[in-house]
């Protein structure tokens, strides 16, 4: 069975929607890429780091959902990563209200022996600095992705494209790659991007969907346009997680297999949002999962005739 090894935040969040507004409930990169990349039945396994005041009933979600925690580090006396973030009428972009690092400020990563060897290794939002020392304990893995935000391109860049240069995907959303390329196109963005490092870059365009760029190739997905959105928060890492599992599972790391862990990865995305938090992704089932991928389908699949 394929491993993938997840690293990124556990977190507190407090999320601000047009539609109301929560106190500090679960979040986390980690915590969505991990229950997304549940989906596929591989064995996955977190890296992270909680304080004492992460509640049991977090960690036992994971492990009910077999993504293996033994990588989650606990800090006695020490407070669990918060975040919160308010989001604008479009539900598209959002201000960051509060950034506390808190245990996650010194964390310095231990990969478990067991995950050393993983085939895909997911580097998801926190510090560069923690990627770069995750990337170093892992042995010969076939993929590498990395997600990050504007956060680190402000307060780490340096490190930060230290990371970038040894990994083969970056996930990122369209305003982060403007940042860091310093292109507006998003075409010639992914072109400076992929000068620093990554073979394939991925574009999350919230709900106008994602785009793939290899060399000179494009992919284009859209998102599932959806009735109802909630709350936005962890899209981005749930698709990570769904385009991650999606490729540990297939061990096909083409850049045809990427389309489809595109569409794979936008359809987890689709149901995150319907909730708040991570509830939606707590009790997914199997057939609606399929269900929608179907409608995926239907949405993107035409024929033309060319004269
Ligand atoms: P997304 O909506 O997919 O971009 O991810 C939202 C999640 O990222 C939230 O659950 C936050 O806890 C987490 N997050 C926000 N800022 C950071 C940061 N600077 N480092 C790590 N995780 C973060």
């Amino acid at each position: 069975m394929s491993k993938l090894v997840i690293v990124g935040s556990c977190a507190f969040d407090a999320i601000e929607t047009p539609f109301g507004k929560t106190d500090k409930i679960l979040g986390g990169a980690a915590t969505y890429i991990g229950l997304s990349a549940s989906n596929f039945g591989i064995d996955s396994g977190v890296v992270s780091v909680v304080g004492e005041d992460f509640p049991q009933e977090h960690l036992d979600l994971l492990t009910e959902h077999n993504v293996n925690i033994d990588g989650i580090e606990i800090v006695k006396g020490g407070k669990t990563f918060f975040w919160s973030g308010k989001y604008h009428n479009d539900m598209n972009s959002r201000d960051t209200l509060v950034t506390e690092l808190n245990v996650l400020a010194d964390f310095d990563p231990v990969v478990p022996a067991a995950y050393q060897n993983a085939d895909v290794v997911m580097l998801g939002n926190l510090h560069p600095f923690v990627q770069m020392r995750v990337i170093e304990q892992v042995k010969n893995p076939k993929l590498i992705v990395l997600d990050t935000m504007n956060f680190w391109m402000d307060s780490a860049l340096e490190e930060l494209k230290q990371v970038i240069a040894k990994v083969d995907v970056i996930t990122i959303n369209d305003e982060e790659a403007r940042q860091l390329s310093g292109e507006y196109s998003l075409v010639k963005a992914a072109r400076e991007i992929e000068k620093m490092g990554p073979k394939y870059v991925v574009i999350k365009k919230g709900e106008h969907g994602a785009l793939l760029f290899h060399d000179d190739k494009m992919f284009f997905a859209p998102a599932l346009p959806l009735e109802e959105v909630f709350d936005p928060t962890g899209a981005g890492d749930t698709f990570a997680g769904g385009f991650s599992g999606y490729l540990a599972k297939t061990e096909d790391y083409s850049f045809k297999n990427m389309k489809n862990a595109i569409i794979y990865g936008s359809n987890l995305a689709s149901f995150c949002v319907e909730k708040f938090g991570t509830e939606r992704m707590e009790s997914l089932d199997k057939k609606e999962v399929e269900e929608r991928l179907e409608q995926f389908k239907k949405l993107t699949q035409f024929k033309i005739e060319l004269s």
